[in-house]
């Protein structure tokens, strides 16, 4: 199929991408890695009178540890994420769930802005954002907003995103000292979105758990954090026993759907079950370090 008619422009700073947005009133939508938006144009999905290309907006794609924290420009492709040394060295659960996101291809055009402003609620990167209680940067004619995962993320692929504004920078938090991670998903083809995916991170201090974080892809309309899950491991460490109450907690916090791919029971064993696997390969390298 083709896409509908749409005038197309590709500006080079983000002043100009603004004016853009703010000229056709709603009606243009941005274009990042087109890994998302080409499909609904090509199914007439989506009727935008115009695309504003970011592709040129050098300005938006850099990688920065910055203060304790990652920036990450929104137009980062998840090929650059996937080898950063940055990334590997103060993010690596970002890392490792950049694996898990589709195919080479699509991971050489796709970007972290547009994966996360896509708001599928299977994607991989929404899940680490909300378990590392990152921040996502917002700019517009108004000016500047930062926003948290719970303020950002509305239902299945809408977000609290005006139309005539842009994700400019994805900021998370670097991994602590005494810290454990894991990304661990389900998906019936290598490269399919998760049927469920969670992202666990763990602070060990000797046998007590300082810090548990634990979020859920692909269980809820929006990604979710599992806060009674991780109560149990602050509460009782990383034992056998104590995470194995996590997991059974993250099965009863999940609400998933049921549709074409899976019912709601399986995503909801799949979510205790891919919570323990995580929790113990997070606690595996939280001892290692
Ligand atoms: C076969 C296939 C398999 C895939 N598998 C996975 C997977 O397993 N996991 C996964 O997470 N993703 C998967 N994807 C999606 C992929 O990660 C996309 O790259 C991502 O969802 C969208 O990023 P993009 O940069 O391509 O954005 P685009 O497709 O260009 O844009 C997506 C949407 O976000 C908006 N947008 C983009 N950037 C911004 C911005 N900076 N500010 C405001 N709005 C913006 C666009 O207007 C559009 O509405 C898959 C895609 C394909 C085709």
């Amino acid at each position: 199929m083709k896409p509908p008619r749409f005038e197309y422009h590709a500006p080079i700073t983000i002043d100009d991408a603004l004016g853009l947005l703010v000229r056709y009133r709603g009606e243009a939508k941005v274009l990042a890695g087109g890994q998302s938006l080409m499909p609904l144009l090509n199914f007439r999905l989506v009727r935008p009178a115009a695309l504003v290309d970011l592709n040129r907006i050098a300005a938006l794609a850099y990688i920065r540890h910055v203060d304790g924290h990652v920036r990450l420009g929104a137009m980062t492709r998840q090929r650059a994420i996937e080898f950063s040394p940055v990334v590997r060295q103060h993010l690596p659960l970002l890392a490792e769930a950049t694996r898990w996101v589709g195919h080479l291809p699509i991971r050489t055009r796709g970007t972290i802005g547009g994966s996360i402003a896509h708001a599928d609620p299977a994607a991989e990167y929404p899940a680490v954002l909300t378990a590392l209680e990152g921040e996502v940067v917002v700019q517009g004619p108004r000016g500047e907003r930062t926003l948290r995962p719970l303020d950002f993320f509305q239902t299945y692929l809408t977000t609290s995103l005006a139309p005539d504004e842009i994700l400019t920078e994805v900021r998370l938090p670097a991994l602590p000292a005494g810290a454990g991670w894991a990304f661990e998903e389900f998906s019936r083809r290598h490269g399919d979105f998760a049927i469920v995916g969670i992202a666990a991170l763990v602070v060990s201090d000797g046998s007590r758990c300082r810090r548990a974080r634990l979020a859920a892809a692909g269980a809820n309309p929006v990604p979710i954090r599992l806060r009674a899950a991780e109560e149990i491991l602050e509460r009782d460490g990383l034992s056998d026993e104590a995470i194995a109450a996590a997991a059974a907690k993250a099965s009863e916090l999940v609400e998933p759907d049921s549709d074409i791919h899976a019912s709601a029971d399986y995503r909801r064993h799949l979510a205790g079950v891919l919570t323990a696997r995580a929790l113990k390969r997070a606690r595996v390298r939280a001892q290692e370090r």
